[in-house]
């Protein structure tokens, strides 16, 4: 996916605040944080979304999660964090390639969703 924003982050064509990266996988601050630490991890691979994603993405997928708890102490979450995957039009996806946002900080995030 040549014109994808987040494929042409992975490959550094578009610059971002990189929180890790290797070949399957980069980590980047998001641009508009909704938290005091607000990142994402994405697979370097173009998947639009989870509605996409099969069992060939399995590894990724994986390494993404198996990541994510390094990476979020990393930027000082020690304390929990949430991850959110927004998949779809119903759950407002603005950026059409799969990625996990982390959020954080201290007391910021309240509960999952508001009864
Ligand atoms: P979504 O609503 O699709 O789950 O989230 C997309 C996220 O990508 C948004 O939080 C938005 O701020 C972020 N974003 C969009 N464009 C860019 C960009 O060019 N660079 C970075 N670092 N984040 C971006
Ligand atoms: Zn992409």
């Amino acid at each position: 996916m040549t014109d994808c924003i987040f494929c042409k982050i992975a490959r550094g064509e578009i610059p971002s605040r990189k929180v890790y990266e290797d070949e399957d996988i980069l980590a980047f601050h998001d641009i508009n944080p909704l938290a005091p630490v607000h990142f994402m991890i994405i697979p370097k691979v173009h998947v639009a979304n989870l509605y996409d994603g099969d069992m060939s993405h399995q590894a990724v997928l994986g390494k993404i999660l198996g990541k994510a708890g390094e990476l979020a102490r990393s930027q000082g979450l020690d304390d929990g964090f949430r991850l959110i995957v927004n998949t779809g039009r119903i759950s407002h996806q603005e950026v059409y390639h799969l990625h996990v946002h982390i959020l954080g900080g201290p007391e910021v995030l309240g509960p999952m969703l508001k009864r």
